[in-house]
């Protein structure tokens, strides 16, 4: 939805952007890349069925990438 501003999963057209928060004691939609630090997630929501689609800065991602790789070894 970000790039194409179509909802995949009905076809809508109608597309609203969420910028993320950051609030508080970590309060609010975000990943978390380090102890108290997290990163905002940004929201593309589709008014016509709900469907809502989460993406990252992609400046913010190789903080999440490292934390998560430290973290959360697969
Ligand atoms: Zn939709």
């Amino acid at each position: 939805m970000k790039n194409t501003h179509i909802c995949p999963k009905c076809q809508g057209s109608d597309i609203v952007f969420a910028k993320g928060e950051e609030q508080a004691y970590g309060i609010g939609n975000n990943v978390r890349a380090g102890v108290f630090k997290q990163v905002i997630i940004n929201r593309y929501i589709c008014c016509t069925c709900g469907y809502s689609e989460e993406w990252l800065d992609l400046q913010d991602v190789p903080r999440v990438k490292k934390y998560c790789e430290k973290k959360n070894r697969i």
